[in-house]
């Protein structure tokens, strides 16, 4: 069998070891548009007890977390001058890069041609390639903005929400001790942060904000069509200035680090066939799931081991491949990590209704299940680190009661689909678990408290 990846990101390049280990004897190409080392944004996340899937399969993310990694267990919570710690997560992170770098060298050991600085469109994939012959399968892991998906868009059928919050990605060198959910308010509005350690002295530094906050910061002045560059310094500097405190006066680091809006990715159908061509979207091709959930990469790896295990024994016959891609779609597009990251702070959620902390800090009533309903699946037992995390991203954010105005009852970002979580999850935290929060008025939902 002969299988082209398009794109080596975390999901394709794990397909690609996977299916050259599986079967030595086929032909596996991984084309990747970057150069070798080449990549974006800082570090990946994961949580602890999402790994046993990913290690079964292969031991390059356990190995990446244990040798180059940084693991911890609490998450902190500064908001309005406070801190709070919360204990009980298991939590390791990477840098991004070094994730990359042992899944390629892994990739290559297993035989598969890796070919970086290699762009490629859809349509050089399809028919006679370099050697004469066509591929048999095409994984299009070519990510959030896949050209594939985008060309066989009537097949794939993808749909796009996008958030209104923005977002960037920075490094600092500060050291965060674990997960950090940072929130200042500046004289333009509420910015917050995800900051956590990925190793050699770097953290990651992602901050978001409202539309209306980043505009009156004057945070908009660069040309979209440009790649970043001095006019995005003026972000990083007013950042700087504005977490010095925060960070210790820390740098910034950029990498490709630009303003965007988060955009959630559905896709319909995950397989096609082209001729004598079947294709797959994999990993954020076929879904993304927004960054606070931190389980991308943790998806896209799942994608892969789905995949390379539903072509287990098929060889080169058309109709067996698409039979084996036909089980691999049932088992993903319906995977409860898949549709649990559908479901927690979607864009459209994460950016409902944008106010300034002051207005969302008021004392009032008990907090209300909705909140909790946004914690990451990574936590997906009601536990007060969850709910204290949960609570600051939508306390700054000000969700309503309702974040996604569609209703009462279903789940942020999900709207009238019952939930697939366990049940605990999306109930209201016990008396116990409400005594161990934090006082405060940061709990309180907005719209439900007195003025
Ligand atoms: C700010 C931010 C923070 C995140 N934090 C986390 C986190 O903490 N934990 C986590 O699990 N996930 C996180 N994610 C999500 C994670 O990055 C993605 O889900 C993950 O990278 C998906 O892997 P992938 O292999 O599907 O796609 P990608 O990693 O996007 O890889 C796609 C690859 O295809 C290549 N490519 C695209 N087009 C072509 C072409 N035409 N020819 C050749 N090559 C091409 C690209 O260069 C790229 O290398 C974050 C995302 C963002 C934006």
């Amino acid at each position: 069998m002969r299988i082209a990846c398009l794109g080596g990101g975390p999901g394709g390049l794990l397909a690609a070891l996977l299916a050259k280990r599986a079967d030595p004897a086929r032909e596996v190409s991984v084309f990747e548009r970057n150069r070798a080392g080449d990549t974006f944004g800082f570090g990946v996340v994961f949580s602890d007890a999402t790994l046993d899937g990913i290690d079964a399969a292969d031991p390059v993310l356990r190995r990446a977390l244990t040798g180059h990694g940084v693991h911890w267990d609490p998450i902190e919570v500064r908001l309005r001058g406070e801190r709070w710690t919360f204990g009980g997560n298991g939590m390791a992170a990477v840098a991004r890069r070094t994730l990359l770098s042992l899944l390629a060298e892994r990739a290559l050991e297993a035989g598969v041609d890796l070919r970086f600085n290699a762009p490629v469109q859809p349509d050089d994939l399809f028919g006679a390639d370099h050697d004469g012959a066509g591929y048999d399968l095409v994984i299009a892991s070519d990510g959030a903005n896949s050209a594939m998906r985008a060309r066989f868009a009537g097949v794939f059928g993808p749909s796009v929400v996008t958030a209104t919050a923005k977002f960037i990605w920075f490094g600092t060198t500060y050291p965060f001790g674990g997960l950090t959910f940072v929130h200042e308010q500046s004289p333009h509005g509420v910015f917050a942060v995800h900051g956590y350690p990925i190793g050699g002295g770097v953290s990651t530094f992602i901050v978001e904000t409202d539309e209306p906050s980043w505009r009156a910061a004057g945070l908009d002045g660069f040309d979209p069509a440009q790649p970043p560059g001095p006019s995005d310094e003026v972000t990083r500097a007013y950042l700087e200035k504005l977490f010095a405190e925060q960070i210790d006066g820390c740098p910034l680091l950029v990498n490709n680090s630009r303003w965007g809006n988060f955009r959630t990715w559905r896709t319909r159908r995950w397989r096609h066939r082209e001729g004598r061509t079947a294709v797959a979207l994999l990993g954020d091709a076929a879904h993304t799931a927004h960054f606070s959930v931190g389980s991308g990469t943790k998806m896209a790896m799942e994608d892969a081991i789905a995949l390379v295990a539903a072509l287990d024994g098929v060889r080169t016959d058309p109709d067996a491949i698409d039979a084996a891609l036909a089980v691999y779609e049932a088992e993903r597009a319906s995977s409860r990590s898949t549709s649990s990251a559908a479901r927690c702070p979607s864009p459209s959620c994460a950016s409902a209704t944008p106010r300034s902390s002051t207005r969302c800090t008021r004392p009032g009533g008990p907090p209300t299940g909705e909140k909790i309903r946004c914690a990451p699946p990574s936590a997906s037992r009601a536990r007060p680190s969850r709910i204290a995390s949960c609570r600051s991203m939508t306390t700054w954010r000000g969700w309503p009661p309702d974040p996604c105005r569609c209703g009462p009852g279903p789940v942020p970002g999900d709207c009238g689909s019952a939930p697939r979580t366990p049940r605990r999850a999306w109930t209201r935290p016990s008396r116990r678990w409400r005594a161990a929060l934090p006082p405060g008025p940061a709990w309180w939902p907005c719209g439900t408290a007195p003025r």
